[in-house]
């Protein structure tokens, strides 16, 4: 087996059964992740800021149509002190996520994301949707590093099914990932993983997308269906025939997960916190296993966590932040790894041992002929290598 799989190859592994071929794929997957990012996992430390939503995406508990939940945004301070808490506890980021909020304004959000810059040594990433170029550009100029938008499946019908658009054009989050990279970001992305009407065809197009754009953080989670979503309530507008449909199990994870470590062997791939919760005894070690090299433990506070509820029944929903720290080390030492120092970006990675060692400066500066005025001008994507949709049929 080769690292440059084509789309058949992989295709291949996605339908495999056979355990002792599988144990062949997570082998390369973890020999290849460690001889590009090392040993280290790298832990980001996540604050859900706000869980209102102005979308309505079919699959997720915090669509607006859910009015089951109470909504909260949390305050500078409380969001100040996480931070600090994650220093504390070493990590080299902060995570800020929250639904599609515009009640987090453009300037709150610089001037928190100035603060923290001020008092603190971490990385900043923000994941809040799909935000103005303007207001990508203020964030990127107050200090923001990173920016996480999955592109949740490159099967453009199905994604325009389960991400209604708000307006009358279609979501481009593509082209949102372009202009990010122009701005200077670090970007990540990512998919889930058996959504209804998902098909082997179109994961491997995913895998396809991963290995042609440049991101930072690839994040492969696990469909789980939220009762108060249509999704959840068996909405399916594309049930895929002859079997073609992606189940959400955690082997399917894994698969993608070792062929995304295959196909970009420098990215950051999480264990993702939906991958924990179909599996909360093992699933971790068994993604860190298995091309993975990152997690997000959560800082929440606890009164605000359990309201973030994309899915049910979410891992660490009432454990400390404190008890998730020290857990995370153990489950980490006991499958021979370390936790990573620094914020761990992937560009100018000090290898060998890949620990993002330089303090805080591994991260991209701002383009040198970065223009503000510019950036708010142009609405335009920059130019960008041919990317592949949909679910075209595989010979
Ligand atoms: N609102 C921002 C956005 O959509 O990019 C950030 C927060 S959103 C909750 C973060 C991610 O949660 C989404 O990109 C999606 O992949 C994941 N998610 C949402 N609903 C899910 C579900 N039912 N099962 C698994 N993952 C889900
Ligand atoms: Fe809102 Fe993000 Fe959930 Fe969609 S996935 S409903 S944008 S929080």
């Amino acid at each position: 087996m080769s690292d440059t799989l084509d789309k058949n190859e992989i295709l291949g592994w996605l339908r495999e059964t056979n355990p002792e071929r599988l144990a062949g794929l997570w082998r390369r997957a973890d020999e290849t992740r460690r001889r590009h990012v090392g040993d280290a996992v790298h832990l980001r430390g996540l604050v859900e800021i706000s869980n209102y939503c102005t979308r309505q995406c079919a699959y997720c508990g915090l669509r607006a149509g859910n009015l089951q939940i109470p909504r909260y945004r949390m305050l500078a301070d409380e969001i100040l002190e996480a931070a600090r808490q994650a220093v504390k506890f070493g990590y080299g980021t902060i995570v800020l996520q929250s639904g599609e909020d515009y009640g987090l304004t453009t300037r709150w959000l610089a001037e928190l994301i100035r603060q923290i810059k001020r008092e603190t040594p971490l990385a900043v990433t923000l994941s809040l949707g799909e935000r103005s170029n303007r207001e990508l550009a203020v964030w990127r100029e107050a200090g923001a590093d990173r920016y996480l938008l999955r592109f949740e499946t490159s099967d453009r019908h199905l994604f325009h099914e389960i991400h209604p658009p708000k307006g009358t054009r279609p979501c481009d989050r593509l082209g949102i990932l372009r202009r990010l990279k122009a701005l200077g970001y670090e970007v990540g992305s990512g998919i889930m993983v058996g959504l209804p009407g998902q098909t082997f065809a179109s994961v491997a197009n995913d895998i396809e997308v991963f290995r042609e754009l440049d991101l930072d953080t690839i994040g492969i989670g696990p469909f789980i269906p939220h009762p108060g979503t249509p999704l959840g309530l068996g909405f399916n507008i594309f049930p895929p025939v002859n079997g073609e449909q992606v189940p959400n199990h955690e082997l399917m994870v894994y698969k993608v997960i070792a062929l995304t470590r295959l196909v970009r062997p420098d990215a950051n791939i999480p264990a993702t916190t939906a991958l924990a919760t179909i599996n909360k005894k093992h699933g971790r070690e068994l993604g860190w296993q298995r091309g993975a090299n990152l997690f997000m433990p959560n800082l929440t506070p606890l009164k605000y966590r359990r309201l973030y509820e994309i899915y049910p029944a979410k891992a660490c929903i009432a454990e400390t932040d404190v008890t998730c720290h020290g857990c995370l080390h153990a489950r980490i030492q006991t499958i021979g790894r370390h936790v990573g120092q620094g914020p761990g970006g992937r560009r100018n990675r000090d290898l060998p041992g890949a620990e993002g060692v330089s303090g805080g400066r591994n991260l991209p500066q701002l383009p040198a002929r970065f223009s503000m005025s510019r950036v708010l001008a142009s609405s335009e994507s920059p130019p960008v290598a041919n990317l592949r949709f949909g679910s075209e049929p595989v010979v």
